[in-house]
């Protein structure tokens, strides 16, 4: 006989069976990071960009970015705070890394990026995206230096090997005249060796196999390709001039920095320079080669180092913390 006591019991079973499966129903419909239909990513597209310049094809190749917090690095930082403020962007900037393959026949790549030098997360997606773009490292067959440093001569060597077996590299005189000097060196301020070193690491690979070919100043390096003296940033600091069929395109590394502030403030220098007077003089000269030649027939093509802007990502907070620890890597 089934007592009023024993339906109680059954009906208190039976409730907390459905209660038991609500909780289970529930669980199924609420997602957990490991249960994620697919892992995150983390990656962005290849970063080339590809462009006739008369018979020549140019590649802009991205080697990545790297976060500067650039009021601690720049002149004026009241002047740099405010024209970022008014760009609602944050001081921590990434700012881009990028170099420049010339295909005439020949192919000639400006700068090399930062190879393994700013770490796994900081430049040294060259060979990527030039992988991408549909070229082998070992198919360049002359490099040219804009300057050196970390971040455009960085990219030569990876590991004390070269990176471009088959390349020679040419630079201003000046720079590896102090950068490879041991006595220069010797006389730095020890935040101010890290060059030396970076500079030891990854050019005496192309120096040990006699690949280094140092010009002095301006002239032509390659029909259609003519070195021109920028010097400041580092003492053999060059711009080289692109022409082909009365198209021309200046490439430049390190003028301009930062685009939001140096543009229209041209005497805003960075803690890089060799000699900051000398950069700003500079910077105020080419800007105003560019303008004489705006608007008009011949009008020469700029690509700052920071294309693509619209690439640019934000890291978070602490990052700026461990590139004060750091040491001085230039951009
Ligand atoms: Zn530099
Ligand atoms: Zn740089």
């Amino acid at each position: 006989m089934t007592t009023l006591k024993d339906l109680t019991r059954r009906s208190l079973r039976y409730l907390a069976s459905l209660a038991a499966l609500g909780l289970l129903a529930l669980s199924a419909l609420t997602p957990t990071t490991t249960e994620a239909a697919a892992p995150q990513v983390k990656t962005q597209a290849p970063g080339f960009y590809r462009m006739m310049l008369g018979e020549f094809e140019i590649a802009v190749l991205s080697d990545g970015t790297a976060p500067r917090q650039v009021d601690k690095i720049m002149s004026q930082p009241d002047q740099v705070r405010r024209a970022l403020t008014d760009d609602h962007e944050a001081l921590l900037v990434e700012i881009s890394i990028n170099t420049f393959l010339i295909n005439t026949g020949r192919l000639i790549l400006v700068d090399t990026g930062a190879g393994e030098l700013f770490g796994p997360h900081s430049g040294g997606r060259l060979v990527a995206n030039l992988r991408a773009a549909g070229y082998r490292p070992d198919q360049i067959d002359a490099i040219l230096l804009t300057h050196i440093h970390g971040d455009h001569s960085g990219g030569l060597s990876i590991g004390g090997q070269r990176v471009f077996p088959n390349a020679l590299v040419y630079v201003d005189r000046h720079d590896p005249d102090l950068w490879l000097s041991k006595a220069a060196e010797d006389a730095a301020a020890p935040e101010r060796k890290t060059t030396f070193r970076q500079s030891h690491a990854t050019v005496d690979p192309y120096v040990s196999a006699g690949k280094l070919r140092p010009f002095d100043g301006a002239g032509d390096l390659f029909p259609g390709i003519r070195a021109i003296p920028a010097y400041g940033h580092t003492p053999g600091h060059t711009a080289y001039m692109v022409e082909s069929q009365d198209q021309r395109l200046l490439l430049w590394g390190d003028i301009i920095h930062l685009t939001e502030v140096q543009f229209a403030h041209p005497d805003v220098s960075i803690e890089y320079d060799v000699d900051s007077t000398a950069a700003v003089t500079t910077r105020k000269r080419l800007l105003a080669g560019r303008q004489r030649r705006l608007p008009g027939r011949g009008r020469p093509h700029f690509l700052s180092r920071n294309w693509p802007s619209s690439c640019r990502r934000r890291r978070p907070r602490t990052a700026s913390a461990s590139l004060h620890r750091a040491p001085i890597d230039p951009l």
